[in-house]
C-alpha cells in the first residue's frame, strides 16, 4: 500500500441531515417570534452533532445575523468553514483568546469583572470597541453575575470605554416545565436587571433569555432576541409540529433462524422463547447508539418496527424480524428517523435510554469517521 490507491469501503451506518426539515423548523420559529425579535440560533457542539458548518451555512442563507457557539474553537471551525457572521461565544473566552476573538468578530459572554477588564484592554490596544454579552444568573446557578453584583458591574462597565455591551442575557433552569413558577421568578429578576442598567445609562442592546422551551411555552420571555437550539433540530414535547433533521441508519449483515432456547448476544440476556428470525445490524455503541437500549428500543426494517433483542455490542446489534416478511441482508435499518409510516424520534430513544434527545443527537453525531452525512431536501 502506498496510501495512494483509491480504497472503496462500504459504509455500515450513517447519519442523514435533512436541510428541508431545518428550514421548516426555522420558519416555524420565525413565525412565532414575530417581527422585532431576532433569532440567534445555537449551533454549539457541532450543531448538536448535526455538523455546524453545514447547519450554519443554511441558517446564513435563511437570513440570521448572529450564531451562538459554546467555545472559541467552535467559532474558529465555523470561520474556517466560511461562516462570516458575528459569533456569540456562550462559555466566554479564556487566556490569550481575546485578541484573536476581537479580530474574528467573536463576541464573548462575560460573567466576571476581570473578563470585562481584559476586553477593555484588548479593545484599547486595537483601538476598537470589544462587543460583549453580559450574562446574569437569575436562578440557573451556573454562569453569570448575581443581581447582588450589579453595582460593581455597572462601575466596571463605566470604566471600560472600549467595551461595548452588545447584549444582556440570562438562562432558564426549568423552562420545559409548563407549570414552572421558577421561570417567572427568573423573568422578574431579569426585567429588574434590565431596568437598573437602563436607568444607569447602560444600553443593553440585544436582550435575550429564551432557549427553545421558553420560546415555545413562555412568549413573555422573548424580549428582542431568542436563542433556540433544540427546536431547530427536531420536535420536542413543547413543540411537536417541528420536523426531525437527523436520521441514523444502518444495514443488515446477516439474517438467521434460531431455535427456541438459543441465546442472543453477550451475557445471554435474551433467550429465544420460540423459533425466531434474527437480523444482525451493523451498528452499535461504538457508533453512538446507546448500549442501555439493549432489549428495549426498536428499529424500523421494511417499514415495520422490530425490537432489539440481546445486548447492543460495540458495532453490532440484533433484532427480532420474525414478523417481517422477506428481510434480507443489506436491507436498510432505521434506528432514528422514519421509514414508510413508522417513525422513531429522538424523544422515544431518549426516554428508553433514561436521557434527553440532546444527548441522543450529540452522541450519534459525534463520530465523523464512523458515518457519512447525506444531505436530503436540497431541492424545493
Ligand atoms: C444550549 C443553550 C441554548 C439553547 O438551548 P435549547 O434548549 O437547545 O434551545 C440557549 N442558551 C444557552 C446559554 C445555551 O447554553
Amino acid at each position: 500500500m502506498t496510501g495512494r490507491e483509491k480504497v472503496e469501503a462500504i459504509v455500515h451506518n450513517w447519519i442523514e441531515i435533512d436541510l428541508s426539515a431545518l428550514r421548516h423548523n426555522f420558519a416555524e420559529i420565525k413565525r412565532r417570534a414575530g417581527a422585532g425579535v431576532e433569532i440567534i440560533p445555537v449551533v454549539k457542539n457541532n450543531a448538536y452533532g448535526h455538523g455546524a458548518p453545514i447547519i450554519a451555512g443554511e441558517l446564513v442563507r435563511l437570513g440570521v445575523r448572529t450564531l451562538a457557539v459554546s467555545k472559541m474553537d467552535e467559532a474558529l471551525t465555523l470561520r474556517r468553514g466560511g461562516i462570516n457572521l458575528p459569533l456569540l461565544v456562550l462559555s466566554g473566552l479564556e487566556g490569550n483568546e481575546y485578541g484573536d476573538a476581537l479580530e474574528h468578530n467573536f463576541m464573548p459572554v462575560v460573567f466576571s469583572p476581570d473578563q470585562i477588564e481584559v476586553c477593555n484592554m484588548v479593545g484599547r490596544d486595537r483601538d476598537r470597541r470589544f462587543p460583549v454579552h453580559v450574562k446574569f444568573d437569575t436562578g440557573m446557578g451556573r454562569l453569570g453575575f448575581m443581581i447582588s453584583e450589579i453595582d460593581k458591574i455597572i462601575e466596571v462597565l463605566r470604566k471600560s470605554p472600549y467595551v461595548q455591551v452588545d447584549g444582556v442575557m440570562t438562562h432558564f433552569a426549568d423552562a420545559d416545565n409548563r407549570s414552572s413558577t421558577h421561570i417567572l421568578e427568573q423573568l422578574t429578576c431579569f426585567e429588574r436587571i434590565i431596568k437598573i442598567l437602563k436607568s444607569e445609562g447602560i444600553f443593553p442592546g440585544r436582550i435575550h433569555a429564551s432557549n427553545s422551551a421558553a420560546f415555545f411555552l413562555f412568549p413573555q420571555s422573548h424580549f428582542n432576541a431568542v436563542r433556540p437550539g433544540l427546536a431547530l433540530y427536531g420536535p420536542a414535547h413543547f413543540a411537536p409540529d417541528l420536523k426531525p433533521v437527523m436520521s441514523f441508519k444502518s444495514r443488515i449483515l446477516q439474517v438467521k433462524d434460531i431455535p427456541a432456547g438459543h441465546s442472543v448476544g453477550y451475557g445471554r440476556t435474551f433467550i429465544a422463547p420460540r423459533a425466531m428470525r434474527i437480523a444482525v445490524v451493523s451498528a452499535g455503541y461504538g457508533d453512538g447508539y446507546f448500549r442501555c437500549l439493549s432489549n428495549k428500543a426498536e428499529v424500523i426494517i421494511r417499514g415495520v418496527r422490530c425490537p432489539i433483542v440481546g445486548r447492543v455490542s460495540m458495532n453490532l446489534l440484533t433484532v427480532d424480524v420474525s414478523h417481517v416478511p422477506d428481510v434480507v441482508p443489506d436491507d436498510e435499518v432505521v434506528l432514528l428517523g422514519s421509514q414508510g409510516h413508522e417513525c422513531i424520534g429522538a424523544d422515544e430513544l431518549a426516554e428508553k435510554a433514561g436521557t434527553i434527545s440532546y444527548e441522543i443527537y450529540c452522541r450519534l453525531g459525534a463520530n465523523p469517521l464512523k458515518r457519512i452525512v447525506k444531505f436530503t431536501g436540497e431541492e424545493e
